[in-house]
């Protein structure tokens, strides 16, 4: 049997502000779908899937076949029952109900937004129905879900996820049953189809970020306590609809970069971030602890605005909350760490979107006290240059090199005993590949937490090394020693 996710809306017709809800799969709205016929199991071709996501419009209304197996062509699809030989299902309509012409601009901007949500990914997303290509993806948006025999407050439906991505699938969003007007709706359509679209490459219900964030911005959400436009997000998530649930295929998932696997890089046609300084004016003399205003924006919103100073990067402020209209460009205040030395400082501030894209914003230069004249008055490891800033030259320290400030590391992180402290970075203990380099070992600091420690460095002092505690015997050496590895700080 073969399970079926659907999206559902209880109610899809009121031209109201507020989104529809949707009921969880698992609370009767499971659908089992008729085992497969005897000439043939669905075969699930998983490993390679075609990179093309048709549109199907239903111009003049779609002919469904009942089929055990999918085929996007010839739209036999596993979705309706075999109790009719074929279903009819009535062509894509606007918010005003038209088809046709009439309907053309709203088409348009459906087309453009899942345009939008996929070209992070080698993803072609078309309308126009391929001729030459071996196979392909169909999503039918038109009709209502009662034209296929299912529940009217069915808003989309897939034939279930496999954990690996399968081709030659046909999806349904049943575009007429979708309320509201405008640019609400044209998002709520485009929701749709990317979630059900996304099901067949192994994707399940997005419900939470790790640090508790609703996924209500991820097409995969059944969440509504965010509206705007949704994007796969670079950011593991747990699964679930109206809780949290492991996902199908592990613990969380990341749906960016489970695409980006699936399909290979694209190139982002969203608007990149907007960022402008409002304060200081460049020029300006500023007091310990001043905070850099800074306005950002970005079409998939922004993950997070970052305040370097003298081309280091001193502070990072996260990407504001998700509203009704999604994120608003919004103000992020920056204030200057207690520990930025006094002299001159060239401030610049970076917005990143959740996939990277970076914009950075014009360069002011500011006085905080008085210019440096020696690097007494600088931070650990740095110089005062002749113009009297305080500044780290670029990081050269490779991974074990030793180090006494972790700018100098280029992991940034420089960690290790009261005897000696090395360029390292973090990892995952007991995983085989934590560390970059195989003369480097994952040493545990506390629990799921480690560092990359050179291998056998400490053999001479193991103690306790066959206790049979199953620690590694260079831990129980190391910590045996009283050996506590601690994070350097400036
Ligand atoms: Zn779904």
């Amino acid at each position: 049997m073969r399970l079926a996710l659907l999206l559902v809306a209880l109610v899809p017709s009121v031209a109201s502000a507020e989104l529809p809800h949707r009921l969880p799969i698992g609370q009767g709205e499971r659908v089992f779908l008729p085992p497969p016929p005897d000439d043939g199991t669905q075969p699930e071709q998983a490993g390679t899937v075609s990179n093309i996501i048709y549109l199907e419009r239903c111009k003049g209304g779609c002919t469904i076949y009942p089929s055990g197996v999918d085929d996007a062509k010839t739209l036999r699809s596993s979705i309706p029952s075999n109790a009719m030989s074929e279903y009819r299902l009535d062509e894509f309509e606007n918010s005003a109900g038209e088809i046709g012409a009439a309907a053309d601009a709203e088409w348009a901007e459906v087309v453009k937004c899942v345009k939008e949500v996929y070209s992070p990914f080698n993803a072609v997303v078309t309308d126009v129905k391929p001729v030459n290509a071996t196979s392909y993806h169909t999503d039918v948006v038109a009709g209502a879900a009662t034209q296929l025999g299912l529940s009217s407050s069915i808003l989309g439906v897939s034939p279930g996820v496999s954990c690996a991505p399968v081709d030659n699938r046909i999806t349904y969003t049943f575009a007429n049953r979708h309320g509201g007007s405008g640019r609400a709706r044209i998002n709520h359509l485009c929701w749709t189809i990317a979630q059900e679209t996304a099901h067949t490459y192994g994707l399940d219900h997005s419900f939470a970020f790790g640090d508790g964030r609703s996924a209500c911005n991820d097409p995969l959400t059944y969440r509504s306590d965010c509206g705007g436009q949704k994007f796969f997000r670079n950011d593991s998530a747990t699964c679930g609809e109206f809780s949290a649930r492991p996902c199908d295929c592990g613990a969380t998932q990341n749906a960016h970069l489970s695409l980006l696997s699936t399909f290979g890089p694209g190139t982002p046609i969203t608007r990149p971030p907007t960022v402008m300084v409002t304060q200081p004016a460049n020029g300006a003399t500023v007091p310990n602890g001043y905070a850099v205003i800074a306005i950002a924006g970005a079409q998939r919103g922004i993950s997070s605005v970052e305040l370097w100073l003298n081309g280091y990067k001193w502070a990072t402020a996260k990407g504001a909350a998700y509203g009704r209209d999604g994120q608003p460009d919004s103000s992020y205040s920056l204030p200057f760490p207690a520990d930025v030395p006094d002299g001159i400082i060239d401030v610049v501030v970076k917005a990143k979107d959740d996939i990277g894209t970076t914009t950075t914003a014009p360069m002011i230069t500011v006085t905080k006290g008085a210019p440096c004249v020696s690097a007494e008055t600088c931070a650990d490891g740095q110089r005062c240059d002749p113009t009297g800033r305080c500044l780290w030259d670029a990081p050269v320290g490779e991974l074990g090199d030793e180090c006494t400030f972790e700018q100098y590391c280029l992991t940034g992180t420089c960690a290790g005993t009261d005897e000696k402290t090395i360029c390292t970075q973090s990892c995952v203990p007991g995983v085989s590949d934590g560390c970059p380099d195989a003369s480097f070992e994952c040493l545990e600091q506390s629990a799921g937490r480690g560092v990359c420690w050179p291998k056998g460095a400490e053999e001479g002092n193991c103690l306790g090394c066959s206790a049979g505690t199953g620690a590694p015997p260079f831990l129980i050496g190391l910590f045996g020693l009283g050996l506590i590895l601690r994070k350097r700080r400036r």
